[in-house]
Parts: structure tokens; C-alpha cells; sequence
């Protein structure tokens, strides 16, 4: 099964020797399930900041870190790590006020209505929880999702994962929705399409005597093609299904921690209000920790009968680094940095679609871009060929991004929330001499 920008066999003529041996390593070691970014893969050994360096010293602008998002080797964090580490490391069955410092401090980003956090080491960890707790309090399994959603890997996060093609099966509890895709449903039927849609999928589940349990969106939309517009387009459709009795689920690994701009979590544009909120990757920049946030009541029963533990999940070591986080971007304006850089980038983005037919549409919000590229625009046709030598050729001048989308011709812009103009413009002047070499 290929992946999005993903390397491929018969690309391996244009590496060196050196490199060909560490993927032939790769795959005799790590076997076959695994995937590398790019035509040419990189060999990255060191990140600072915005900016990471391959062996041969080559340094590379890093515009696409959701994980990293507040710089590589960020000195706050690794102070934070540094500092705990070296006095304990533990778990949450000892009491500990670092991880209920950072609880707290949590808990005090979200409406007061979601009281209680539950740690886990990933994103699909919290959504596995997420599902599993939704499940208890509703009585039911059926989850309804966006078309290409990816929400993870274990085995019941990977049944909500159309995204994961089709070799991962959907589960028979599952119903997708169409992405809510403005640029080609039209902008004024977003919201429309989205609501006629969940109300089919939960009539369609009863139909088949599946009860409701969820609906679980990722708050941007990332794998479905960084859908973001008109904020607030989701609004109707989770009314309706909580209405139904479904619980809203909220996934905030891709759109939380300030990525969106104008608020810390992405559900907050569009004005809805989730029963649980999974988050993960920016939450500890690279040191594993995620959780699941949700309405005390929601979690009674299931908190009840059955006992919860994460071995790693939450760990003072962890809740150090995510604190640390936190701070930075609550204390270094990184919300408001995100909401003015992503703007300017994306404005410099638009100057380009004036000069580039190939720009179909660019859309995104805070410094979570997508660029959908199209070899006709009247007809929207996805030009799939250059999204990939755009991404490459990036690459190869030394700027880093990836694409997303059920046709494979989306520009996925994600640069860190520390992203500055000067950086936005070394991305635009690239983007503009890639474009101007496009075949
Ligand atoms: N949900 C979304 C929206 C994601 O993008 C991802 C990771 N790409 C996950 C969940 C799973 O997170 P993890 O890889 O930490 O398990």
C-alpha cells in the first residue's frame, strides 16, 4: 500500500550508496509496514528551532512539524525533561504534583464543563479510551466520521480510519460523512451537506440496528484535505447528534495547542461543544504524552467498572515536558504568532494562485495550510503530478512540507507555531521558484 508523499522502491536510483544501505537496513529490521517521506528520503540528524539538518549538514526549514511545534530541542522543554528525569520518573499510581500541577493547568484551557483528563502515550491511545468510554455511556457502538479520517492505529481507532485505505477494514459499526469541502461542495452548502449527511448516517445505523455511541471529527479536517471554512460549518451537524444522543468527540491531536490561531483548540471555531477531547502530538513537543478530556459524568461508569492504567501515560517525566509546553505558548504569545504569520503566509499563497493557474484553492486557518493544486481550474480537475514534484522540489531546495487528500494533490502547509515572517517569506520565494519549474 503507497502513502501520500511516500518513497517508493523504484525511486531509489536517484540516492547514494550510503543511503541505499540505510533503507536496505530499514527494511530488513523494521520490515515492511513502514513508509519514508519524499523521493528522497531524508537523513536528518539534528533539529534547532525551525530548523533541521540532514548528515551532510544541509539545513532544511521546517514547515511541517505538528509535533515539534514549538521548535526543535525546544531549550524550555529539554530544561523541563532534564530537571525531572534527573530526580524521578514514575507513573500515576503514586501521588505527584507535577502531574497534577499540569491537570490543572490543562483543564484550565477548556470550558469548565470538561473536568477530568485521563493521560495516555498517543493520539490513538486517547481515542481508544475516547471510543471505549463513549460507548459505555451510550449503550451503543455506532461512530459516524469524515471520509478520509485518520484518528489512529489500534485496532478499534483503525476501524474509524478510512484514511488508512483499503486494506484496514472499516467497521460494520462505522458510518462516514462526506468531507465538509468547501471548495467543491460550494461554500454555502458545507454546513447543509455536513448536517443532511449525519442525520442519514445515524437514521441508516438504526436501520440497520446499530445504536449511536459517537461522532469523532479531527478538529481541521487534516487527512480529509485541511478543511477549515466557513468557521462554525460543523455547528449544526454535532447539535444534531448530540441531540440524538450521540457524544461528540472531539480530536485535537492535529488542530489543538493554538495550531488554528484564533483559539488554543480547534472545536472553539466552530462553536460547538465536545463531550471528550483527545489530543496529542504538539502536547509534549516529541516527548510522548496525550490524554482525553471530557465531562466528569461522561467517565463515571465506565471509571466505575473498570480500572484504568497507562504505564508511560502521564508520567512526571512527560507532564514536565507538556507544562513546559504549555507555558511557552501561553507565555510566549505563540497563539497570537500562529493566527499573524499563518495569515501572512497564507496571503503570500494567494499572491502566488494569481500568477500560478495550477493553485486551485488555498485554505486553512492559523499556520495549518492546505493548497489544493488542479490542472484546470473550471473543472477542479486534481493535478496529483504536481502536487508530488512540488513537494519534492521543496525538498530540494531545502524547504519541508507534505501533501494530503483522497486525490493526492493537496499541499499540507504546517510550519511550527514559532514560525516567523522572515521564514514565511524563504517559503514563498521557494514555493514561487518550485512553481515556476513545475513540468
Ligand atoms: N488523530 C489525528 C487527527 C491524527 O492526525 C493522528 C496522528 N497523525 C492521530 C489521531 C494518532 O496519533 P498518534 O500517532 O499519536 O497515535
Amino acid at each position: 500500500m503507497t502513502m501520500v508523499n511516500g518513497f517508493t522502491a523504484t525511486d531509489a536510483e536517484h540516492l547514494s550508496q550510503e543511503e541505499r544501505g540505510l533503507i536496505a537496513r530499514r527494511d530488513q529490521t523494521l520490515g515492511p509496514a513502514y513508509r519514508l517521506f519524499y523521493e528522497r528520503p531524508l537523513h536528518i540528524v539534528k533539529g534547532e528551532g525551525v530548523w533541521l539538518y540532514d548528515a551532510d549538514g544541509k539545513r532544511y526549514l521546517d514547515a511541517y512539524n505538528n509535533v515539534a511545534s514549538i521548535g526543535h530541542c525546544n531549550p524550555h522543554v529539554v530544561n523541563a525533561i532534564c530537571e525531572q528525569v534527573k530526580v524521578l520518573n514514575t507513573h500515576t499510581r503514586y501521588l505527584h504534583e507535577g502531574i497534577l500541577n499540569y491537570a490543572d493547568k490543562l483543564l484550565a484551557t477548556f470550558p469548565s464543563y470538561l473536568n477530568h483528563v485521563m493521560f495516555t502515550c498517543t493520539g490513538s491511545e486517547a481515542n481508544d479510551l475516547a471510543l471505549r468510554i463513549a460507548k459505555q455511556y451510550t449503550g451503543g457502538t455506532g461512530v459516524i466520521v469524515t471520509e478520509l479520517a485518520y484518528h489512529g492505529i489500534t485496532d478499534l481507532v483503525s476501524a474509524v480510519s478510512p484514511s488508512l485505505g483499503a486494506g484496514v477494514e472499516l467497521g460494520t459499526f462505522v458510518r462516514k460523512v462526506r468531507a465538509p469541502d468547501a471548495y467543491r461542495l460550494g461554500v454555502e452548502n458545507v454546513a447543509r451537506v455536513f448536517v443532511e449527511d449525519v442525520r442519514a448516517a445515524i437514521d441508516d445505523m438504526r436501520a440497520n440496528g446499530i445504536k449511536p455511541a459517537a461522532i469523532l471529527f479531527d478538529g481541521i479536517f487534516a487527512s480529509d484535505g485541511v478543511l477549515s471554512d466557513p468557521a462554525g460549518f460543523a455547528k449544526d451537524a454535532i447539535t444534531l447528534a448530540k441531540q440524538e444522543g450521540l457524544l461528540y468527540i472531539a480530536d485535537e491531536v492535529q488542530s489543538g495547542f493554538g495550531r488554528t490561531g484564533s483559539h488554543l483548540w480547534g472545536f472553539q471555531r466552530h462553536g460547538v461543544e465536545p463531550d471528550i477531547v483527545t489530543m496529542g502530538k504538539p502536547m509534549g513537543n516529541g516527548q510522548p504524552i496525550a490524554a482525553a478530556v471530557m465531562r466528569s459524568d461522561v467517565v463515571e461508569e465506565f471509571g466505575r467498572t473498570a480500572r484504568y492504567f497507562n504505564t508511560f501515560g502521564g508520567n512526571p517525566v512527560s507532564c514536565a515536558a507538556a507544562n513546559a509546553v504549555l507555558d511557552v505558548i501561553q507565555n510566549e504569545g505563540l497563539l497570537r504568532n500562529c493566527a499573524s504569520v499563518g495569515a501572512y503566509l497564507k496571503a503570500g499563497i494567494e499572491e502566488l494562485a494569481k500568477r500560478y493557474e495550477v493553485i486551485g484553492d488555498v485554505r486553512g486557518a492559523g499556520l495549518f495550510l492546505g493548497v489544493e493544486l488542479v490542472s484546470d481550474r473550471s473543472t477542479k480537475t486534481p493535478d496529483a503530478d504536481a502536487t508530488r514534484q512540488v513537494v519534492n522540489g521543496l525538498r530540494e531546495r531545502g524547504v519541508l512540507i507534505s501533501s494530503a487528500g483522497p486525490m493526492e494533490n493537496i499541499l499540507k502547509v504546517r510550519p511550527q507555531l514559532i514560525f516567523q515572517r522572515a521564514q514565511a517569506d524563504i517559503f514563498i520565494e521557494t514555493l514561487d521558484s518550485v512553481l515556476g519549474d513545475l513540468k
